[in-house]
């Protein structure tokens, strides 16, 4: 009990962001989100929340408070298209576990507070949440929004929607532990009829995105990480649906014939994607669906298998075929012209490291550049939320962050987040 109290004084004293008011951001440099290159100098005028004006001949208000950031670039907040911030990262494979079953759901919300201020901390001022239990991502979303805690932006998915026995249905347990098995309810779902329930559920209950699990994954037991799980009739249907409701829609897919039932049923992204093949990655290039390779996620169980750290044997054997494909994978898809997202899977790997992806995209051939859009006007346009963030322009939100130097000459600047400022309010500086 102690240990909780002291979590939220902790997360309550850092919560010391200023009020908005009229503030002019200058900078060395600034990427807007969506050109090729960098403006020199940077200047950014923020009113009420706000951006009203980019650049010299920008109109600044008398009162507007001025903050210098020196040399450092301002970049759009990012946004990581692929959390789990529900998850607190635990090396811990069995003690995660344990967690997950004998702790209060309030006391894994409160677990939850430190990541989503160290996500937002980090840069990443929205997040697109896939995947939940116990509506824990609803309360943090509807708490950051609320400015009751500082976090990201959320756009929360509640439960991922899979099969039974599926990635996303909870396995490696005897049989009727639980009581009962699992049903739409849970995100678990048997036919086309059942896929549109699971979806309803989910947007009845707060959902602004729909997640499914379309094969097999890494981090469950009862599983091979690349076969399909959900039928072509059952992925039509939850696309159709959650469309219907004006649902953006994102698959989990390792192997390549789930992945290809997906795009077929118009998914908007496909999510990790280590065994696509040409084919499916030509489809996703003529139907623009975006692949977020969640590179990340592959950098840390690679490392936690080199170090020795346990996981169940299955699932070690499953991440070392995930991770000997995804780096070849994520270079066919950009030399084919796929359009690439960008997402980390942090809870896998520790939350607030996200702008470690930065690095390990360019690492694979991409433009420091592209790499910032993908996070950026990319991201943006995955979520459904041009309208409002993602480039710095007039009347977008004021979501704007800084880092030192310039991020196209070294990427690993973006690691380094100085300046963080969400809907006008500053939260970090
Ligand atoms: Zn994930």
């Amino acid at each position: 009990m102690h240990k909780l109290l002291g979590l939220i004084a902790f997360v309550f004293t850092l919560h010391a962001a200023e009020i908005p008011q009229p503030v002019v951001l200058r900078a060395a440099h600034l990427f807007d989100g969506k050109s090729n290159t960098l403006v020199s100098p940077g200047l950014v005028v923020v009113v009420d929340g706000k951006i009203t004006g980019i650049g010299p001949a920008a109109k600044i208000p008398s009162d507007a408070k001025t903050i210098d950031l020196g040399d450092a670039t301002l970049l759009p907040g990012f946004i990581d298209a692929h959390t789990h911030v529900s998850m607190p990262y635990m090396e811990d494979w069995k003690q995660q576990t344990l967690n997950s079953l004998q702790k209060n759901i309030p006391e894994l919300t409160l677990m939850s507070l430190a990541e989503v201020r160290n996500t937002v901390m980090a840069g990443f001022t929205t997040v697109r949440d896939v995947g939940s239990s116990d509506f824990i991502d609803v309360g943090l979303r509807n708490a950051i929004a609320g400015n009751l805690i500082p976090g990201p932006r959320m756009l929360v998915s509640i439960h991922a929607i899979g099969s039974t026995g599926g990635h996303c249905d909870n396995t490696g347990f005897r049989f009727n532990l639980f009581g009962r098995e699992t049903g739409p309810e849970d995100g678990v779902i048997n036919s086309p009829d059942e896929a549109r329930r699971a979806v309803r559920l989910n947007v009845k209950y707060g959902a602004d995105v729909i997640k499914t699990c379309a094969t097999g994954g890494v981090l469950s037991l009862a599983d091979d990480v690349d076969t399909p799980q959900l039928t072509q009739e059952e992925l039509n249907a939850l696309v159709d649906e959650a469309h219907a409701l004006r649902r953006k829609t994102a698959a989990h897919a390792h192997g390549a014939t789930g992945a290809k039932r997906a795009i077929r049923a118009g998914i908007d992204s496909i999510e990790h994607g280590s065994f696509l093949d040409d084919e499916a990655l030509d489809m996703m290039r003529a139907k623009g669906t975006v692949l977020v390779p969640t590179l990340m996620a592959g950098w840390q169980l690679g490392k936690m298998l080199e170090n020795g750290v346990y996981m169940p044997p299955p699932i070690a054997a499953k991440a070392r075929l995930a991770i000997a494909s995804m780096s070849n994978t994520f270079q066919k898809a950009l030399a084919k012209g796929v359009t690439i997202g960008f997402g980390t899977d942090a809870g896998v790997e520790p939350h607030g490291l996200n702008a470690k992806e930065f690095e390990l995209m360019v690492k694979l051939g991409m433009k420091p550049v592209d790499a910032l859009k993908c996070a950026t006007s990319i991201n943006a346009e995955l979520l459904g939320i041009s309208q409002l963030t993602g480039t710095l322009e007039s009347g977008k939100a004021a979501d704007i962050i800084a880092v030192p130097g310039d991020p196209l000459k070294d990427i690993t600047v973006t690691q380094r987040v100085k300046f963080v400022m969400k809907d006008g309010w500053i939260v970090k500086n």
